[in-house]
């Protein structure tokens, strides 16, 4: 791998799309961290992409705890170095009882509270943590793992939590390129939707594989300087907010 090669820090990578995601840009020459809770999941994250011959370097990085990311990214960054791409990958869906039945009225607070923490705080802190980095180096590319669920155009009931939080998450998105844009610098934050995909999330009846699932954030964190900045993407295509 070439010394000018990018650092991309992908979260949540030790399974599903976030994993696929981290394969994908290693086959591309990106030199890649993968996000993972803990120094176990470190452990058994680094021996699966081992095995799957992908050249990726798991970093402990759990989302949910805000307050600790910026100490933990620092930390990522004196091993590292500098984070040219980020892909907010990791994300929970427990709403329920019911999934797609559960109702609004029957979300509890603290339902709410989990999702909201790994769903948008720590995506947002993890962005006000390395995209002044990305801006003040002039290049970075950040893509927000978002959802069909939580587009307001068409928005209905089923899993509420999930859909406020990647409401809340493609707003952060228009939020954070508005600002990039006006810094001048090659600096593009998107938000995607992968379809739907067989993970643990997603569920064995899911039509895409998560390598098919991947390939629209791998597409955004690869984006050439005249890319787009501030969309929601699916199959590479633009997606109503
Ligand atoms: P998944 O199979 O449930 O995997 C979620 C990943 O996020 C796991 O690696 C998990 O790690 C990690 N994670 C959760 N909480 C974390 C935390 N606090 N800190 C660090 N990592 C954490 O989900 P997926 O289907 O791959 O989904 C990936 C992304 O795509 C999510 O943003 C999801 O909302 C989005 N998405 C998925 C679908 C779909 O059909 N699957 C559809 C639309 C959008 P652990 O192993 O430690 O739990």
């Amino acid at each position: 791998m070439g010394k000018d090669a990018k650092l991309a820090l992908v979260t949540g990578a030790n399974r599903g799309i976030g994993f696929a995601i981290a394969c994908g840009l290693a086959a591309g020459g990106v030199r890649v961290l993968a996000g993972v809770r803990s120094t176990e999941k470190a452990r058994e994250a680094a021996d699966a992409f081992r095995k799957a011959g992908a050249a990726v370097t798991p970093a402990v990085l759990d989302v949910a705890d805000a307050r600790r990311i910026p100490e933990a990214l620092d930390g990522i960054a004196r091993d590292h170095g500098p984070i040219d791409i980020l892909v907010n990958n990791a994300a929970v869906l427990i709403d329920g009882p019911g999934g797609f039945a559960a109702s609004l009225f029957d979300m509890t607070d603290d339902v709410f509270r989990r999702t909201w923490e790994t769903n948008v705080l720590g995506p947002s802190a993890i962005i006000r943590a390395l995209v002044p980095g990305m801006m003040a180096r002039g290049f970075g590319r950040v893509v927000n793992m978002s959802s069909r669920a939580g587009q307001l155009n068409g928005m209905s009931a089923g899993f509420p939590a999930y859909r406020v939080s990647k409401a809340a998450l493609n707003a952060l998105t228009r939020i954070a390129a508005d600002e990039t844009a006006a810094s001048g610098a090659d600096v593009k934050i998107n938000a995607c939707s992968p379809g739907w995909v067989r993970t643990d999330m997603g569920g064995a009846d899911a039509p895409r594989s998560p390598a098919e699932g991947a390939e629209t954030a791998i597409w955004l964190a690869t984006l050439i300087s005249d890319g787009p900045n501030g969309g929601f993407f699916e199959d590479k295509k633009a997606l109503a907010w």
